[in-house]
Protein backbone atom coordinates (compact mmCIF):
# COMPACT_ATOMS: atom_id res chain seq x y z
CA UNK A 1 0.00 0.00 0.00
CA UNK A 2 1.04 3.76 -0.73
CA UNK A 3 1.80 6.00 2.50
CA UNK A 4 -2.08 7.31 3.51
CA UNK A 5 -1.09 10.42 2.22
CA UNK A 6 -0.41 9.13 -1.49
CA UNK A 7 -4.26 8.14 -1.09
CA UNK A 8 -6.92 9.42 -2.70
CA UNK A 9 -10.07 9.87 -0.57
CA UNK A 10 -11.67 7.38 -2.25
CA UNK A 11 -9.39 4.91 -1.46
CA UNK A 12 -9.09 5.71 2.00
CA UNK A 13 -12.50 5.40 2.56
CA UNK A 14 -12.60 2.06 1.08
CA UNK A 15 -9.24 0.92 3.07
CA UNK A 16 -10.83 2.22 6.49
CA UNK A 17 -14.18 1.08 6.16
CA UNK A 18 -12.29 -2.59 5.42
CA UNK A 19 -10.71 -1.75 7.95
CA UNK A 20 -7.09 -2.60 6.59
CA UNK A 21 -5.93 0.57 7.85
CA UNK A 22 -7.06 2.78 10.64
CA UNK A 23 -8.34 6.00 10.85
CA UNK A 24 -5.79 7.19 13.35
CA UNK A 25 -3.13 6.00 10.93
CA UNK A 26 -4.71 7.98 8.16
CA UNK A 27 -4.91 10.92 9.79
CA UNK A 28 -1.37 10.64 11.05
CA UNK A 29 0.47 10.09 7.83
CA UNK A 30 -1.12 13.00 7.20
CA UNK A 31 -0.04 15.31 9.99
CA UNK A 32 3.63 14.05 9.55
CA UNK A 33 3.01 15.14 5.43
CA UNK A 34 1.94 18.20 7.00
CA UNK A 35 4.47 18.66 9.29
CA UNK A 36 7.37 17.78 6.42
CA UNK A 37 5.87 19.86 3.64
CA UNK A 38 4.02 22.81 5.25
CA UNK A 39 7.25 24.93 5.72
CA UNK A 40 7.25 25.57 2.34
CA UNK A 41 3.75 26.08 1.57
CA UNK A 42 2.16 27.59 4.46
CA UNK A 43 -1.49 26.38 3.58
CA UNK A 44 -3.08 26.69 7.02
CA UNK A 45 -4.07 29.20 9.47
CA UNK A 46 -4.56 26.50 12.05
CA UNK A 47 -3.91 23.02 12.35
CA UNK A 48 -5.88 20.90 14.68
CA UNK A 49 -3.70 17.56 15.32
CA UNK A 50 -5.45 16.95 18.93
CA UNK A 51 -9.06 17.10 17.22
CA UNK A 52 -8.32 15.62 14.35
CA UNK A 53 -6.91 12.13 16.46
CA UNK A 54 -9.41 12.03 18.85
CA UNK A 55 -11.60 12.45 16.12
CA UNK A 56 -10.28 9.55 14.18
CA UNK A 57 -9.86 7.27 17.26
CA UNK A 58 -13.60 7.55 18.31
CA UNK A 59 -14.16 6.71 14.32
CA UNK A 60 -11.96 3.40 14.43
CA UNK A 61 -14.04 2.52 17.75
CA UNK A 62 -17.21 2.99 16.35
CA UNK A 63 -16.01 0.81 13.32
CA UNK A 64 -15.25 -2.08 15.53
CA UNK A 65 -17.75 -2.02 17.28
CA UNK A 66 -19.85 -2.37 13.87
CA UNK A 67 -21.06 0.70 12.72
CA UNK A 68 -21.86 0.73 9.40
CA UNK A 69 -18.87 2.68 7.51
CA UNK A 70 -19.65 6.13 6.19
CA UNK A 71 -19.22 6.93 2.71
CA UNK A 72 -15.98 9.22 3.68
CA UNK A 73 -14.76 6.97 6.61
CA UNK A 74 -11.42 8.23 7.98
CA UNK A 75 -11.27 10.68 5.47
CA UNK A 76 -8.56 13.96 6.13
CA UNK A 77 -10.06 17.17 5.41
CA UNK A 78 -8.42 21.17 5.28
CA UNK A 79 -11.16 23.77 5.32
CA UNK A 80 -10.77 27.03 4.26
CA UNK A 81 -11.16 29.73 7.30
CA UNK A 82 -14.24 31.18 6.40
CA UNK A 83 -16.55 27.82 7.19
CA UNK A 84 -17.22 27.76 11.12
CA UNK A 85 -16.25 24.99 13.07
CA UNK A 86 -17.01 25.03 16.80
CA UNK A 87 -14.85 24.99 19.45
CA UNK A 88 -11.90 26.40 17.09
CA UNK A 89 -11.51 29.89 15.49
CA UNK A 90 -12.85 31.32 12.36
CA UNK A 91 -10.98 34.36 11.09
CA UNK A 92 -11.15 34.66 7.26
CA UNK A 93 -8.08 35.48 7.19
CA UNK A 94 -8.74 39.34 8.68
CA UNK A 95 -7.38 40.82 11.59
CA UNK A 96 -11.25 41.81 12.56
CA UNK A 97 -11.95 38.42 13.34
CA UNK A 98 -9.27 37.91 15.90
CA UNK A 99 -10.17 35.72 18.91
CA UNK A 100 -13.69 34.79 17.34
CA UNK A 101 -14.57 31.12 17.90
CA UNK A 102 -18.08 30.52 16.26
CA UNK A 103 -20.47 28.62 18.55
CA UNK A 104 -21.87 26.66 15.59
CA UNK A 105 -20.46 24.21 12.69
CA UNK A 106 -21.31 24.96 8.92
CA UNK A 107 -23.49 22.44 7.47
CA UNK A 108 -20.98 21.69 4.96
CA UNK A 109 -18.43 21.05 7.32
CA UNK A 110 -20.78 19.08 9.67
CA UNK A 111 -22.04 16.69 7.04
CA UNK A 112 -18.68 16.01 5.78
CA UNK A 113 -17.98 14.78 9.52
CA UNK A 114 -20.98 13.41 9.66
CA UNK A 115 -20.12 10.99 6.88
CA UNK A 116 -16.84 10.04 8.76
CA UNK A 117 -14.46 12.56 7.24
CA UNK A 118 -11.90 14.32 9.80
CA UNK A 119 -10.83 17.85 10.00
CA UNK A 120 -7.20 18.42 10.08
CA UNK A 121 -6.84 22.61 10.10
CA UNK A 122 -8.23 25.81 8.59
CA UNK A 123 -6.86 26.86 5.69
CA UNK A 124 -5.15 30.66 4.61
CA UNK A 125 -7.68 32.55 2.06
CA UNK A 126 -7.40 36.10 1.20
CA UNK A 127 -9.61 38.50 3.44
CA UNK A 128 -12.87 37.93 3.65
CA UNK A 129 -12.14 35.60 0.07
CA UNK A 130 -11.44 39.24 -1.73
CA UNK A 131 -8.60 38.07 -3.47
CA UNK A 132 -7.34 35.57 -6.64
CA UNK A 133 -3.88 35.16 -5.07
CA UNK A 134 -3.95 34.42 -1.11
CA UNK A 135 -1.96 37.48 -0.76
CA UNK A 136 -4.78 39.63 0.80
CA UNK A 137 -5.18 37.39 3.65
CA UNK A 138 -3.81 39.82 6.81
CA UNK A 139 -1.31 36.64 8.41
CA UNK A 140 0.75 35.29 5.41
CA UNK A 141 1.11 34.02 1.93
CA UNK A 142 0.73 31.11 0.73
CA UNK A 143 3.09 29.65 -1.81
CA UNK A 144 2.43 27.91 -4.65
CA UNK A 145 3.58 23.54 -4.52
CA UNK A 146 5.00 23.74 -7.72
CA UNK A 147 7.27 26.78 -7.47
CA UNK A 148 7.00 28.78 -3.91
CA UNK A 149 7.61 31.98 -6.07
CA UNK A 150 4.42 31.97 -7.57
CA UNK A 151 0.89 32.49 -6.00
CA UNK A 152 -1.75 29.47 -5.29
CA UNK A 153 -4.30 31.60 -6.73
CA UNK A 154 -7.11 32.49 -4.48
CA UNK A 155 -9.30 33.32 -2.19
CA UNK A 156 -8.88 29.61 -1.69
CA UNK A 157 -5.15 29.28 -1.89
CA UNK A 158 -4.37 27.63 0.80
CA UNK A 159 -7.06 25.14 0.33
CA UNK A 160 -5.86 24.04 -3.28
CA UNK A 161 -2.28 24.46 -1.74
CA UNK A 162 -2.68 22.23 1.05
CA UNK A 163 -4.35 19.43 -1.48
CA UNK A 164 -1.57 19.81 -4.22
CA UNK A 165 1.01 19.15 -1.83
CA UNK A 166 -0.95 15.98 -0.62
CA UNK A 167 -1.68 17.11 2.98
CA UNK A 168 -5.03 16.67 2.62
CA UNK A 169 -7.00 14.39 -0.33
CA UNK A 170 -9.49 16.49 0.14
CA UNK A 171 -10.36 20.46 1.11
CA UNK A 172 -13.37 22.84 0.88
CA UNK A 173 -13.40 25.98 -0.79
CA UNK A 174 -15.73 29.26 -1.37
CA UNK A 175 -15.90 30.08 -4.69
CA UNK A 176 -18.02 34.17 -5.01
CA UNK A 177 -16.07 34.66 -8.54
CA UNK A 178 -13.80 32.15 -9.13
CA UNK A 179 -12.25 31.31 -5.91
CA UNK A 180 -12.25 27.31 -5.77
CA UNK A 181 -11.75 27.14 -10.08
CA UNK A 182 -8.90 29.20 -10.22
CA UNK A 183 -6.42 28.22 -7.55
CA UNK A 184 -7.28 24.49 -8.42
CA UNK A 185 -5.91 25.02 -11.81
CA UNK A 186 -3.33 27.04 -10.33
CA UNK A 187 -1.84 24.65 -8.52
CA UNK A 188 -2.89 21.42 -10.37
CA UNK A 189 -6.07 20.07 -8.81
CA UNK A 190 -9.20 19.97 -9.42
CA UNK A 191 -12.08 22.28 -8.10
CA UNK A 192 -16.04 22.15 -8.26
CA UNK A 193 -18.10 25.38 -8.10
CA UNK A 194 -21.22 23.66 -7.65
CA UNK A 195 -24.78 25.56 -8.59
CA UNK A 196 -25.92 28.57 -7.10
CA UNK A 197 -27.86 26.50 -3.84
CA UNK A 198 -26.21 22.82 -4.05
CA UNK A 199 -24.62 23.51 -0.91
CA UNK A 200 -25.99 25.45 2.60
CA UNK A 201 -24.20 28.78 2.54
CA UNK A 202 -24.94 28.02 6.62
CA UNK A 203 -21.39 28.82 8.49
CA UNK A 204 -20.19 29.97 5.66
CA UNK A 205 -19.20 33.73 6.27
CA UNK A 206 -20.86 35.55 3.80
CA UNK A 207 -18.92 37.94 1.04
CA UNK A 208 -21.42 38.40 -1.49
CA UNK A 209 -24.69 35.85 -0.94
CA UNK A 210 -25.85 35.76 -4.06
CA UNK A 211 -22.87 34.63 -5.70
CA UNK A 212 -21.16 32.65 -3.35
CA UNK A 213 -20.92 28.36 -3.28
CA UNK A 214 -18.77 25.66 -0.96
CA UNK A 215 -17.26 23.37 -2.70
CA UNK A 216 -14.69 20.87 -2.91
CA UNK A 217 -10.96 20.63 -3.91
CA UNK A 218 -9.38 17.19 -3.99
CA UNK A 219 -7.21 15.58 -6.93
CA UNK A 220 -9.64 13.31 -9.10
CA UNK A 221 -12.85 14.16 -10.23
CA UNK A 222 -13.98 10.72 -8.59
CA UNK A 223 -12.97 12.34 -5.22
CA UNK A 224 -15.24 15.39 -6.27
CA UNK A 225 -18.41 13.85 -6.56
CA UNK A 226 -17.88 11.45 -3.22
CA UNK A 227 -17.57 14.57 -1.87
CA UNK A 228 -20.50 16.16 -3.61
CA UNK A 229 -22.99 12.96 -2.70
CA UNK A 230 -22.44 14.10 0.85
CA UNK A 231 -22.37 18.12 0.68
CA UNK A 232 -24.99 18.20 -1.77
CA UNK A 233 -29.16 18.59 -0.43
CA UNK A 234 -31.65 20.96 1.06
CA UNK A 235 -30.57 22.49 4.63
CA UNK A 236 -33.34 23.35 6.83
CA UNK A 237 -30.71 26.48 7.96
CA UNK A 238 -30.42 27.88 4.55
CA UNK A 239 -33.28 29.08 2.80
CA UNK A 240 -31.38 29.69 -0.77
CA UNK A 241 -30.64 25.73 -0.51
CA UNK A 242 -32.17 24.06 -3.20
CA UNK A 243 -34.94 21.09 -2.84
CA UNK A 244 -33.33 19.44 -5.81
CA UNK A 245 -32.91 15.96 -6.35
CA UNK A 246 -29.10 15.13 -6.21
CA UNK A 247 -28.74 11.65 -7.93
CA UNK A 248 -26.27 9.15 -7.55
CA UNK A 249 -23.12 11.32 -8.26
CA UNK A 250 -20.26 9.01 -7.93
CA UNK A 251 -21.79 6.41 -10.01
CA UNK A 252 -22.66 9.66 -12.69
CA UNK A 253 -19.15 9.72 -12.77
CA UNK A 254 -18.54 6.59 -15.75
CA UNK A 255 -21.15 8.15 -18.12
CA UNK A 256 -18.23 9.04 -20.06
CA UNK A 257 -18.21 12.31 -22.88
CA UNK A 258 -19.07 10.35 -25.81
CA UNK A 259 -22.21 11.81 -27.20
CA UNK A 260 -21.56 15.06 -25.17
CA UNK A 261 -21.69 18.51 -27.28
CA UNK A 262 -19.05 20.70 -25.91
CA UNK A 263 -19.53 24.01 -26.64
CA UNK A 264 -16.34 26.37 -27.05
CA UNK A 265 -16.97 30.28 -26.88
CA UNK A 266 -14.08 31.08 -29.41
CA UNK A 267 -14.91 35.22 -29.16
CA UNK A 268 -14.68 35.65 -25.67
CA UNK A 269 -11.66 33.66 -25.12
CA UNK A 270 -10.28 36.09 -27.89
CA UNK A 271 -9.94 38.35 -24.76
CA UNK A 272 -6.29 37.70 -23.59
CA UNK A 273 -5.52 33.95 -22.96
CA UNK A 274 -1.86 33.69 -22.98
CA UNK A 275 -0.54 31.36 -25.90
CA UNK A 276 0.33 28.40 -24.41
CA UNK A 277 -2.47 28.25 -22.01
CA UNK A 278 -4.45 28.65 -25.78
CA UNK A 279 -2.40 25.57 -27.01
CA UNK A 280 -2.90 23.66 -23.49
CA UNK A 281 -6.76 23.96 -23.72
CA UNK A 282 -6.98 22.75 -27.16
CA UNK A 283 -4.99 19.86 -26.63
CA UNK A 284 -7.89 19.49 -23.63
CA UNK A 285 -10.33 19.64 -26.19
CA UNK A 286 -8.67 17.32 -29.08
CA UNK A 287 -8.52 14.43 -25.76
CA UNK A 288 -12.49 15.07 -25.25
CA UNK A 289 -13.10 14.63 -28.90
CA UNK A 290 -11.04 11.34 -29.15
CA UNK A 291 -13.38 10.07 -26.13
CA UNK A 292 -16.52 10.69 -28.35
CA UNK A 293 -17.27 14.67 -27.52
CA UNK A 294 -18.34 16.63 -30.25
CA UNK A 295 -17.08 20.34 -30.32
CA UNK A 296 -19.48 23.28 -31.46
CA UNK A 297 -18.95 27.13 -31.30
CA UNK A 298 -21.33 29.04 -28.89
CA UNK A 299 -21.70 32.76 -28.30
CA UNK A 300 -21.40 34.35 -24.88
CA UNK A 301 -21.78 38.24 -26.09
CA UNK A 302 -21.70 39.66 -23.28
CA UNK A 303 -19.33 37.49 -21.23
CA UNK A 304 -16.49 40.45 -21.79
CA UNK A 305 -18.88 42.86 -19.45
CA UNK A 306 -18.88 39.63 -16.66
CA UNK A 307 -16.08 41.21 -14.70
CA UNK A 308 -17.21 45.03 -14.73
CA UNK A 309 -20.83 43.16 -13.46
CA UNK A 310 -19.54 40.99 -10.83
CA UNK A 311 -17.04 43.78 -9.11
CA UNK A 312 -20.58 45.83 -8.62
CA UNK A 313 -22.96 43.44 -7.54
CA UNK A 314 -20.23 41.64 -5.37
CA UNK A 315 -18.82 44.48 -3.91
CA UNK A 316 -22.25 46.32 -3.06
CA UNK A 317 -23.22 42.59 -1.44
CA UNK A 318 -20.10 42.75 0.57
CA UNK A 319 -20.38 46.44 2.26
CA UNK A 320 -23.77 45.52 3.16
CA UNK A 321 -22.58 41.93 4.55
CA UNK A 322 -19.17 43.69 6.32
CA UNK A 323 -21.39 46.21 7.56
CA UNK A 324 -21.53 43.84 11.12
CA UNK A 325 -18.20 43.55 11.92
CA UNK A 326 -18.43 47.14 14.09
CA UNK A 327 -16.31 45.56 17.37
CA UNK A 328 -19.10 44.78 19.08
CA UNK A 329 -20.65 41.32 17.51
CA UNK A 330 -17.32 39.47 16.27
CA UNK A 331 -13.61 39.52 17.27
CA UNK A 332 -11.95 42.38 18.01
CA UNK A 333 -11.97 45.58 19.10
CA UNK A 334 -10.35 49.07 18.83
CA UNK A 335 -10.77 52.10 20.23
CA UNK A 336 -12.65 53.61 23.42
CA UNK A 337 -15.65 51.69 24.21
CA UNK A 338 -17.51 54.69 25.65
CA UNK A 339 -17.61 56.57 22.41
CA UNK A 340 -19.33 54.50 19.86
CA UNK A 341 -18.58 56.01 16.51
CA UNK A 342 -14.99 56.46 17.42
CA UNK A 343 -14.83 52.81 18.38
CA UNK A 344 -16.79 51.67 15.36
CA UNK A 345 -14.00 53.85 13.10
CA UNK A 346 -11.18 52.60 14.88
CA UNK A 347 -12.28 48.38 15.00
CA UNK A 348 -13.16 48.90 11.22
CA UNK A 349 -9.94 51.03 10.24
CA UNK A 350 -7.50 48.82 11.57
CA UNK A 351 -9.29 45.53 11.73
CA UNK A 352 -9.71 45.68 7.98
CA UNK A 353 -6.97 45.21 5.23
CA UNK A 354 -6.56 47.55 2.01
CA UNK A 355 -8.10 45.37 -0.38
CA UNK A 356 -11.54 44.80 1.79
CA UNK A 357 -11.88 48.54 2.71
CA UNK A 358 -11.22 49.21 -1.39
CA UNK A 359 -14.42 47.05 -1.51
CA UNK A 360 -16.40 48.24 1.03
CA UNK A 361 -15.88 52.13 -0.10
CA UNK A 362 -16.83 50.82 -4.19
CA UNK A 363 -19.95 48.63 -2.70
CA UNK A 364 -21.05 51.11 -0.41
CA UNK A 365 -20.81 54.16 -3.71
CA UNK A 366 -22.34 51.94 -5.99
CA UNK A 367 -25.62 51.43 -3.84
CA UNK A 368 -25.40 55.15 -2.90
CA UNK A 369 -28.75 57.03 -3.90
CA UNK A 370 -27.41 59.19 -6.41
CA UNK A 371 -25.69 56.29 -8.13
CA UNK A 372 -27.75 53.02 -7.81
CA UNK A 373 -29.38 53.26 -10.78
CA UNK A 374 -26.61 53.96 -12.81
CA UNK A 375 -24.43 51.11 -11.42
CA UNK A 376 -26.31 48.65 -9.40
CA UNK A 377 -29.80 48.20 -11.29
CA UNK A 378 -27.41 48.27 -14.89
CA UNK A 379 -25.27 45.65 -13.35
CA UNK A 380 -28.18 43.55 -12.08
CA UNK A 381 -29.54 43.99 -15.67
CA UNK A 382 -26.52 42.97 -17.42
CA UNK A 383 -26.21 39.88 -14.90
CA UNK A 384 -29.48 38.81 -16.62
CA UNK A 385 -28.39 39.24 -20.01
CA UNK A 386 -25.18 37.02 -19.21
CA UNK A 387 -27.27 34.48 -17.98
CA UNK A 388 -29.88 34.44 -20.67
CA UNK A 389 -26.35 33.97 -22.77
CA UNK A 390 -25.80 30.92 -20.93
CA UNK A 391 -29.64 29.59 -21.35
CA UNK A 392 -29.32 29.67 -25.19
CA UNK A 393 -25.71 28.35 -25.18
CA UNK A 394 -26.93 25.46 -23.81
CA UNK A 395 -29.85 25.19 -26.45
CA UNK A 396 -26.87 23.98 -28.84
CA UNK A 397 -24.88 22.19 -26.43
CA UNK A 398 -24.78 20.52 -22.83
CA UNK A 399 -21.21 21.51 -21.74
CA UNK A 400 -19.01 24.73 -22.43
CA UNK A 401 -15.14 24.52 -22.25
CA UNK A 402 -12.88 27.53 -21.24
CA UNK A 403 -9.37 27.76 -19.92
CA UNK A 404 -9.96 28.38 -16.20
CA UNK A 405 -7.47 31.22 -16.41
CA UNK A 406 -6.14 33.26 -18.95
CA UNK A 407 -2.58 32.43 -17.49
CA UNK A 408 -0.29 30.06 -14.93
CA UNK A 409 0.67 31.18 -11.53
CA UNK A 410 1.67 34.93 -11.45
CA UNK A 411 4.56 35.65 -9.05
CA UNK A 412 4.16 36.78 -5.32
CA UNK A 413 3.68 40.58 -5.67
CA UNK A 414 3.20 40.41 -9.73
CA UNK A 415 0.14 42.15 -8.90
CA UNK A 416 -0.49 43.38 -5.45
CA UNK A 417 -0.17 47.13 -6.84
CA UNK A 418 -2.55 46.79 -9.44
CA UNK A 419 -6.21 45.60 -7.86
CA UNK A 420 -6.74 45.85 -11.45
CA UNK A 421 -4.56 43.23 -13.23
CA UNK A 422 -5.72 40.85 -10.41
CA UNK A 423 -9.26 41.05 -11.26
CA UNK A 424 -8.79 40.08 -14.16
CA UNK A 425 -7.49 36.42 -13.59
CA UNK A 426 -11.21 36.07 -13.01
CA UNK A 427 -12.19 36.82 -16.31
CA UNK A 428 -13.49 32.81 -17.12
CA UNK A 429 -14.76 32.39 -13.57
CA UNK A 430 -16.79 34.94 -12.77
CA UNK A 431 -19.54 34.53 -15.22
CA UNK A 432 -20.91 31.19 -13.72
CA UNK A 433 -21.20 32.87 -10.43
CA UNK A 434 -23.40 35.85 -11.83
CA UNK A 435 -25.76 33.00 -13.82
CA UNK A 436 -25.41 30.79 -10.97
CA UNK A 437 -24.35 27.91 -12.83
CA UNK A 438 -21.66 24.55 -11.79
CA UNK A 439 -18.06 24.39 -13.11
CA UNK A 440 -15.62 22.36 -12.69
CA UNK A 441 -12.01 22.86 -13.13
CA UNK A 442 -9.89 19.70 -13.92
CA UNK A 443 -5.98 20.07 -14.66
CA UNK A 444 -4.84 20.13 -18.16
CA UNK A 445 -1.55 19.92 -20.00
CA UNK A 446 1.03 22.24 -17.61
CA UNK A 447 2.61 25.15 -19.50
CA UNK A 448 6.58 25.55 -18.54
CA UNK A 449 6.00 23.39 -16.31
CA UNK A 450 3.28 25.35 -14.61
CA UNK A 451 -0.37 23.99 -14.22
CA UNK A 452 -3.25 25.50 -15.56
CA UNK A 453 -7.20 23.92 -15.59
CA UNK A 454 -9.78 22.98 -18.36
CA UNK A 455 -13.07 24.82 -17.08
CA UNK A 456 -16.36 23.12 -17.75
CA UNK A 457 -19.37 24.54 -17.43
CA UNK A 458 -22.76 22.96 -17.11
CA UNK A 459 -26.42 23.62 -16.64
CA UNK A 460 -27.87 24.61 -13.52
CA UNK A 461 -28.10 21.40 -11.24
CA UNK A 462 -26.85 19.23 -14.04
CA UNK A 463 -23.10 18.84 -12.13
CA UNK A 464 -23.38 15.16 -13.34
CA UNK A 465 -22.60 15.60 -16.24
CA UNK A 466 -19.29 18.08 -15.56
CA UNK A 467 -18.36 14.77 -13.98
CA UNK A 468 -18.63 12.32 -16.56
CA UNK A 469 -17.37 14.50 -19.01
CA UNK A 470 -14.40 15.53 -16.18
CA UNK A 471 -13.52 11.98 -15.14
CA UNK A 472 -13.45 10.87 -18.93
CA UNK A 473 -10.93 13.34 -18.94
CA UNK A 474 -8.78 12.17 -15.97
CA UNK A 475 -9.41 8.45 -17.52
CA UNK A 476 -7.29 9.65 -20.90
CA UNK A 477 -4.66 12.02 -19.16
CA UNK A 478 -2.62 12.07 -16.11
CA UNK A 479 -1.96 15.45 -15.08
CA UNK A 480 -3.55 15.53 -11.94
CA UNK A 481 -1.20 12.32 -10.90
CA UNK A 482 1.73 14.64 -11.01
CA UNK A 483 3.17 15.59 -7.03
CA UNK A 484 4.69 18.88 -7.17
CA UNK A 485 6.96 18.00 -3.91
CA UNK A 486 7.67 14.25 -3.83
N1 LIG B 1 -11.06 36.78 -7.18
C1 LIG B 1 -12.44 37.17 -7.05
C2 LIG B 1 -12.55 38.32 -6.08
O1 LIG B 1 -11.55 38.80 -5.69
C3 LIG B 1 -13.26 36.00 -6.61
C4 LIG B 1 -13.16 35.74 -5.17
C5 LIG B 1 -14.00 34.60 -4.73
O2 LIG B 1 -14.49 33.80 -5.52
N2 LIG B 1 -14.20 34.54 -3.43
O3 LIG B 1 -13.58 38.74 -5.73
Amino acid sequence: MNAPWRLSAGEIARLVARREVSAEEVVRSHLDRIDAVEPRVDAFLQRLPERALERARRLDAELAAGRPAPPLCGVPVAVKDLLDVQGTATTCGSRILEGYEPPFTATAVARLEAAGAVVLGKTNMDEFAMGSSTENSAYKPTRNPWDPGRVPGGSSGGSAAAVAARMAPLALGSDTGGSIRQPAALCGVVGLKPTYGRVSRYGLVAFASSLDQVGPLCRSVADAALACSVLFGRDTRDATSADVEVGDLPGAIHGGAAGVRLGVPWAFLERGVEAGVLASFEQALGVLESCGATLVDVELPHGPHAIATYYLVATAEASSNLARYDGVRYGRRQGDARELRGMYGETRDRGFGSEVKRRIILGTFVLSSGYYDAYYVRAQKVRTLIRSDFEAAFGSCDVIATPTTPTPAFRLGEKTADPLQMYLADVFTVPANLAGIPGLSVPCAPVSGLPVGLQLLGRPFDEATLFAVGHAFQQATAHHQAEPIP
